[in-house]
């Protein structure tokens, strides 16, 4: 995802049945009610793994209300006496497993699901669940999931979100494909993922039906209803590209999407193959300040439109879409990686001049807010001085006038005559601004804030340096090519660079992705003043 601009919300942010199995006669278990997230224990679910969902929806989108039928087809992992689902969604009619019907208990966010019979481990088995009602809206950092406003429905949430609308295991380490059939009153369409394979006209509605052939993490599904504008385009080789707009979207929010056939061919040739069958972006009418890369159709917010932008949500197709996150933990493989797509972009159309502009930028936010954590360097400064310091730290979210203005001084004489530890009291920055963040493991509140964007793009830039263009593209396109449509680790992208190199790297990512302190990049001559 992306934030269109640097905001402080970013600094913020962001049943015990025992049966016995028929056949070994083994102890049946219930499946944990969470997939082993470290970040998020209740995410996800254990003991089966989704191989496909069909979400069969009728969707009034005055009313926001939806009738619906999710389809889940799995395999159990172990001798599973009952299992549970991510569900916050309306009330349900009726589950069915294997066509007999099943017991079920809703709990906070968790559906238990209690089979008559327990499945035995290795068996595949379908689950279908029947509900009606309204959506729920979720209270994630960013984004609530099912998100509806006047006549227009789409779906928005990192890390939460697809319990909102569908029953799901909804993890990303446990991806699967999808059929979404979706029913709506003309004159709406309906936008998502993978390929339209056809509408059908209904008289007074229309049938949508799209398919991914590519397994999907569940908060990377799109969904967007609304009066639509689309507009198709071939990608290299022919690749389908089909973008949608709200029909309020104006024609200068759209012109960055017309340069996405070049954007892929870029990313191509320094990523590797183009991971999905199709891509595009669908813009909503919603003023969300932020970007989602959905897979095959990035969500954008109608002011989320600049080229950066839509570089960063694609680039994120390769990292953390098709190479997606084992758990939350590593969410700088996509941040990181995607702001990294956005300065690669800004060397292809602008030069290496350009993007080293880039790259000096973000090391110097970053290396202001690593002097801003030094308590001890504080002691020494006045007022003055760090006001200089916040600006440098946080350019754009507040002015020397705002500062002064709180600290109540007319003059720099006066500044110099405060200190700095005073000062910096009175001005009342939220508090995440002065907390130091590892982009290795960022913890549950901070996996958007501002390091793990630009920190993360600065290691890949640093590690590129050490490793020169061959080995690290040659790095980049080994990763996407071993990992197509898996998940990782960031020692799985460690054990790649170490590997592709010959070259011992522990210390290397120790340094970026586990001190706090911002290490030097020598080869641009930039390090923090200490
Ligand atoms: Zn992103």
């Amino acid at each position: 995802m992306t934030w269109s601009s640097v905001r402080w919300i970013v600094l913020a942010f962001v049943v015990c049945a025992v049966g016995v199995g028929p056949a070994a006669a083994q102890v049946a278990t219930p499946g944990s009610e969470g997939i082993g997230d470290p970040y998020f224990p209740l995410m996800g679910n254990g003991g089966y793994d989704v191989q496909h969902y069909t979400i069969e929806m009728t969707v009034d989108v005055a009313g926001n209300r939806v009738d619906a039928t999710t389809t889940v087809e799995a395999q159990a992992t172990q001798d599973l006496a009952a299992f549970a689902l991510d569900f916050s969604g309306p009330p349900i009619s009726r589950i069915d497993i294997d066509s007999k019907a099943a017991k079920h208990d809703r709990s906070g966010g968790e559906l238990t699901v209690t089979p008559a019979t327990p499945l035995a481990s290795g068996s595949d088995f379908t689950v279908t669940i029947a509900y009606a009602g309204r959506p729920g809206h979720g209270e994630g950092p960013f984004g609530g999931g099912w998100t509806a406003e006047r006549d227009e429905i789409f779906v928005f949430g990192e890390p939460t979100g697809p319990e909102t609308w569908y029953p799901a295991n909804a993890h990303p380490a446990d991806k699967a494909t999808y059929t979404l059939e979706i029913t709506v009153s003309k004159p709406y369409e309906v936008a998502s993922i993978g390929t339209l394979q056809r509408t059908t006209d209904n008289g007074d509605s229309r049938t949508f039906l799209w398919e991914t052939r590519d397994p999907a993490a569940g908060y990377l599904v799109p969904l967007h209803i609304g009066e639509l504008d689309e507009t198709t385009a071939a990608g290299p080789g022919g690749l389908p590209i089909r973008n949608y707009f709200a029909d309020a979207i104006p024609a200068a929010s759209r012109a960055s999407f017309d340069r996405l056939p070049d954007m892929i061919a870029c990313f191509e040739s320094v990523f590797g193959p183009y991971p999905f069958e199709a891509y595009g972006a669908t813009v909503v009418d919603q003023a969300l300040g932020a970007a989602l890369e959905t897979q095959t159709l990035s969500t954008h917010g109608r002011d989320a439109t600049a080229q950066s932008v839509v570089a960063h949500e694609l680039a994120h197709q390769w990292f953390g879409n098709s190479v997606g996150l084992e758990r939350w933990r590593d969410i700088w493989l996509n941040e990181g990686f995607a702001t990294y797509g956005e300065w690669l972009w800004t060397e292809h159309t602008r030069g290496a001049a350009a993007r080293d502009e880039q790259v000096r930028r973000w090391y110097a936010v970053l290396a202001a807010r690593d002097r801003l954590h030094d308590r001890a360097a504080l002691e020494q400064m006045n007022a003055r001085e760090l006001v200089d310091l916040v600006l440098a730290a946080f350019p754009g979210l507040i002015s020397e006038e705002d500062m002064r203005s709180r600290l109540g001084v007319k003059s720099k004489a006066e500044l110099e005559r405060r200190s700095a530890s005073e000062a910096l009291e009175q001005l009342d920055l939220p508090p995440p601004a002065l907390q130091p963040v590892t982009i290795g493991d960022p913890g549950p509140d901070s996996l958007f804030r501002g390091a793990v964007y630009g920190r993360g793009g600065l290691t890949l830039h640093a590690l590129r340096l050490r490793l020169g263009d061959e080995l690290f593209f040659q790095t980049l396109q080994t990763y996407t090519e071993r990992y197509r449509h898996a998940t990782v680790t960031t020692e799985d992208f460690i054990a790649v660079a170490e590997q592709t190199s010959g070259q011992d790297l522990d210390a290397f990512f120790d340094a970026w992705l586990h001190q706090t302190a911002l290490p030097p990049i020598p080869e641009l001559g930039l390090e923090v003043e200490r």
